[in-house]
């Protein structure tokens, strides 16, 4: 649990409450008394989803990334580590609310072991934001799309996928659409470039191309986040090297991971149905999504 009164990334005392979708962006969609989903099925008000950190990280966070992502001007590797951030203390406060709310016994919606998987690579970057000697390597660390959204109907939407797939989609200012998978060292959006190319249209044009195959979730940013995520974290599946948490390096430098060169992927018949199904789940999708996206291989 994160209620032992330190600062999650400091340890110094938590004397601020770090808004996990930032204030900015519940003011601009008029968030604060809307409901997000949690993993067990009940909501909480995103004025609730607030984590306890200290002061002085949070002006930092405020300075280096929130200003920046805010006006639309952070570079994609800032737009990760913004991201990274939400996920991060998103999985912390689930460790602090119960499964069921009677039930103590029941535990906790996730465990302080799940909620801290990565957590010294996260640190260390979400730590070393005015560091001009940091490196990291690759950069971004992971695949980040940043584009328009085809559907203006001025809602919010977002779309947030624990480890081990490890996702985050969310509708940003000037209705911009932005995706982060955070542990696959950028190969994502290389190999899906690269297979759009070929097919002569642009990765966006697939990502953000809406279904005709089921009608469940409609015309909406919000469904429309999750399955552009879904289409990400699936091509994710199907590549048979992706590091994911594995095989990275710390030190005072930077961090550094080795990328493969070449993507290997997995035989159709590797590819599990079930486990596609059950990304389709976590992203709040019908089924028939996955069974869709299996015929398509
Ligand atoms: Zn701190």
């Amino acid at each position: 649990m994160t209620d032992n009164n330190t600062c999650p990334l400091c340890g110094a005392k938590d004397d601020s409450d770090e808004h996990i979708i930032p204030k900015w962006l519940q003011d601009q969609f008029s968030l604060k008394d809307q409901l997000v989903d949690l993993k067990n099925e009940n909501t909480l008000q995103y004025c609730q989803m607030r984590l306890p950190i200290c002061s002085e990280c949070n002006g930092y966070f405020n300075d280096h990334l929130e200003q920046k992502v805010r006006k639309g001007d952070a570079i994609y590797q800032e737009y990760y580590l913004w991201a990274l951030k939400i996920r991060y203390f998103a999985g912390l406060k689930d460790t602090t609310l119960r499964y069921e709310i009677s039930d103590p016994s029941k535990g906790s919606l996730v465990s302080d072991k799940s909620a801290n998987i990565g957590n010294d690579l996260i640190t260390h970057l979400l730590t070393n934001l005015d560091n001009d000697n940091f490196s990291v390597q690759p950069k971004p660390f992971g695949s980040v799309f940043l584009c328009d959204n085809p559907i203006n109907d001025g809602k919010f939407g977002m779309g947030d996928i624990a480890h081990p797939h490890w996702g985050f989609g969310i509708e940003l200012p000037d209705n911009k659409l932005l995706f982060v998978l955070f542990m696959d060292r950028g190969m994502v959006k290389r190999d899906m470039i690269r297979i759009h190319k070929q097919r002569h249209r642009s990765l966006y044009d697939y990502l953000l191309d809406r279904p005709h195959h089921t009608n469940a979730g409609g015309e909406s940013t919000n469904f429309l986040i999750k399955l552009a995520l879904f289409r990400l974290l699936a091509h994710q599946l199907r590549i048979d090297n992706i590091p994911l948490i594995k095989n990275y390096r710390l030190n005072e430098n930077g961090v550094f991971a080795k990328v493969p060169d070449k993507v290997k992927y997995r035989d159709k018949k590797d590819i599990n149905i079930i486990n596609l199904r059950k990304l389709a789940k976590y992203c709040q999708l019908s089924p028939q999504v996955a069974e869709y996206y299996y015929q398509s291989l």
